[in-house]
């Protein structure tokens, strides 16, 4: 789960490093920037159930496999890339092969470990770098509809775009990652985290039964299909804050992972004073006794 800003310098090696090679157009070749270091790639099935692909030491030489068990290209490109993190940020090498010549991975911000993270933040800016991802996103905006367009250009998964968008977006943002009716995690933008009385979501926190997301959830083949649906939110049911305030709740299954995307996007924070006018009019409305 990428919520660490410490993770970001990863981010920034990768965008360098597009930057360097003089790269201006999307999508980015993961095969062709390993191919000029002499790096082999090949699809490799792995008997290690949740490893999504290898770093190999061959003496002096370096070979990539990618697991082949995910039938799905933005999948195996974001694994591609986590390894080419390992092979590209400083200390990896040593870190993650030490004396073996094997490194197995799980990509896609599945593991806590701070090396598999860092590799997980470099894939997310080799594969969305910011001087190509950003003039797009302000012609797209924020909802799952953007998200979409996002994800076809850059060929990544709707999930990693999502958590990019959140990373990148100046606009009030959350995505939430859930599993039947359990919440896995929440990412929140910048802007987002600045409403006041927001609270954190929590691993194994319900999902509000009133929303969107729960409705879709209680049915896990659409889940499976990759069904989608559209409601109206409020984040007092998912934050748990005082303030009434209206989002679109997108809500789309993530298919054979078995995990449900949320997007709250169209945030329009009401203006401070007209809040203040409305509960004024509340309070003058509600009788007092006396005693
Ligand atoms: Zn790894």
């Amino acid at each position: 789960m990428p919520k660490d800003e410490d993770f970001h310098f990863a981010t920034r090696a990768a965008e360098k490093l597009i930057g360097d090679l003089g790269i201006n157009a999307l999508p980015i070749d993961p095969f062709a920037i390993a191919s000029g270091r002499k790096i082999e790639i090949r699809p490799k099935p792995s008997s290690s159930a949740g490893v999504s692909g290898m770093l190999i030491r061959v003496g002096n030489f370096f070979a990539i496999g990618y697991a082949t068990h995910i039938d799905n290209i933005p999948f195996q490109r974001f694994s591609i890339s986590h390894e080419l993190g390992h092979y590209f940020l400083p200390g990896h090498i040593d870190a993650v092969l030490g004396k073996s010549n094997v490194h197995e991975s799980h990509a896609g911000f599945t593991s806590s470990n701070s090396y598999e993270v860092e590799a997980d933040h470099f894939a997310a800016g080799f594969l969305m770098p910011s001087h190509l991802f950003l003039p797009i996103l302000r012609r797209t905006g924020t909802g799952l509809a953007a998200i979409e367009s996002l994800a076809d250009a850059c060929n990544t998964s709707l999930l990693a775009t999502a958590i990019r968008v959140i990373d990148c977006t100046g606009d009030p943002m959350a995505i939430v990652v859930s599993t039947a009716n359990k919440i896995d995690y929440c990412c929140m933008s910048d802007a987002f985290k600045e409403i006041e009385g927001i609270t954190w979501l929590k691993k194994g926190q319900p999902v509000p039964r009133t929303s969107a997301t729960f409705q879709l959830n209680l049915d896990s083949n659409k889940v499976q299909r990759g069904a989608r649906t559209q409601g109206t939110a409020n984040l007092q049911e998912w934050f748990s804050c005082d303030r009434n305030i209206e989002v679109t709740e997108d809500v789309v299954g993530l298919g054979s992972y078995g995990k449900t995307l949320t997007v709250l996007s169209d945030i329009e924070l009401p203006d401070e004073e007209v809040e203040k006018e409305e509960e004024d009019l509340i309070e003058s409305w509600t009788p007092r006794f006396r005693h």
